[in-house]
């Protein structure tokens, strides 16, 4: 069967399914769940799996399935992913009364067309006319917002790393894996945007420790944590004019506890924070900086401070052949104009780390509206954000699957990876080390 035949089936099962596929980002939408707990969707997962009959594995860094499909030959393996956990924004509309949880990244959308494209390929048969097999993997703790739940979970053993990606590679999940396609929503000006990278970073969990001591009556007899935190602060603000435009330099910073009780001086005052930057040199600069600033505040009113340095994401790398074919198959379906290019982003992803390592496209498609990691965040056109992606994603693979998968293994031949897993692993060690 031609190309073209096969990316027309898998068109018209996808709208078969339409209804299901946006029922299901609906469900999820008003259904969200923070990072290593999202329980209700990974099980909406394996519903959905058993369903199809795609045999799969469950409990992968806690949350995480992975299902599978086998082509006519397993020349390539090519993995879906989706991403299953919201963030914490609390004013929301969805939001989660309990935990403040808000699909307020939009990666319901991610797990529905995931979805939507296993129905579709279940329903066509088209995997025995290509030669590879796809991997769907519904991954948790894309957004890693919460430090001292990620320490918990850490110093357990229930995870190797904070976010889902990372864990997944770190647990062996992406060993057999040669490509790796997902999507993000958007809402800019193109429908579609292909290519581009994303900044890296480290993430910093920081600890002032003081004196208490009364607040109104003796605070001579204090030390007092929360001004050597806010001197620290001040002290990172001062370096901005420091970092160059190129570098993309993020510093973000959040008081996670600011102190116990208003009538003692504050001795304990904990700051979750994130350097961010274009590449892994400009990020242990501005790191450098950020620890020397933070250490001047403790030392400024006498305070002891502890840094502890974890790992963020890396700089998300493309892989244009690979990010050629998505481009193409959106202007077949929704004209040139309507596709773009990312460009560079200075925000972050886990999808960085797994970049590194093998060919990954992080395209973005539109449907939603309202500022992302905001209460505003919310889908419009749910055609767009939940159908379109099924569909592009598995043009996409048709494209990289037929014809004796010459144009997976051309990908995969034009790529060159930053590290071996062993060897990324090491890199993380020794980042957050300096
Ligand atoms: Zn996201
Ligand atoms: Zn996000």
């Amino acid at each position: 069967m031609s190309p073209e035949k096969m990316k027309e089936l898998l068109c018209k099962a996808v709208d078969k399914r339409a209804e299901e596929i946006k029922a299901i980002g609906r469900d999820i939408f008003a259904h969200p769940e923070l990072g290593y707990r999202e329980h209700r969707t990974s099980e909406l997962v394996q519903k959905n799996f058993a369903n199809l009959g795609i045999p799969y594995r469950a409990g992968i860094s806690i949350t995480g399935v992975r299902g599978e499909l086998k082509g006519r030959a397993s020349s390539v393996r090519v993995a879906v992913l989706g991403e299953l956990d919201g963030l914490i924004c609390p004013q929301h509309p969805y939001a989660d009364p309990n935990t403040g949880a808000a699909h307020a990244c939009g990666h319901n959308a991610q797990i529905a067309a995931m979805l939507g494209l296993a129905m579709a390929l279940v329903e066509t048969g088209l995997l025995s006319e290509l030669n590879g097999d796809v991997v769907f993997m519904a991954v948790p703790a894309e957004e890693a917002i919460e430090a001292e739940y990620e320490r918990k979970l850490l110093e357990e053993g229930k995870i190797k790393f904070a976010t889902g990606k990372q864990d997944f590679i770190a647990l062996g999940e992406f060993d057999d894996i040669d490509l790796a396609l997902m999507f993000h929503s958007g809402g800019d000006e193109k429908k579609v945007k292909v290519g581009g990278t994303h900044n890296g970073n480290i993430k910093k969990f920081v600890q002032y420790r003081g004196r208490e001591a009364h607040a109104g009556g003796k605070p001579h007899e204090g030390i007092n944590a929360l001004n050597a935190a806010l001197m620290g602060l001040l002290g990172i603000h001062a370096q901005r004019e420091t970092f160059r435009d190129e570098d993309y330099i993020r510093i973000h910073p959040i008081i996670i506890k600011g102190g116990d009780a208003v009538n003692i001086v504050p001795s304990d005052v904990r700051i979750d924070m994130q350097v961010r930057g274009a590449s892994f040199q400009a990020i242990l600069d501005a790191s450098r900086k950020v620890d020397r600033a933070l250490e001047a505040g403790a030392m400024a009113i006498g305070a002891e401070v502890e840094i502890t340095n974890s790992p963020g994401y890396m700089p998300r790398v493309d892989c244009p052949p690979l990010s050629n074919l998505f481009r193409d198959n959106a202007v077949a379906l929704l004209g040139e104009d309507a596709v773009g290019e990312t460009g560079h982003r200075p925000s972050s992803t886990d999808a960085g780390d797994l970049s590194q390592l093998i060919p990954t496209i992080h395209p973005y498609v539109n449907g939603a509206e309202g500022s992302f990691h905001s209460s505003e965040l919310t889908f419009v056109d749910e055609d767009l954000a939940y159908v379109m992606p099924a569909k592009l994603l598995g043009m996409t693979l048709i494209d990289l699957l037929c014809e004796g998968a010459k144009k997976a293994l051309a990908c995969k031949a034009s790529y060159k990876p930053a590290f071996t897993k062993d060897s990324y692993l090491a890199a993380w060690e020794e980042l957050v080390a300096k």
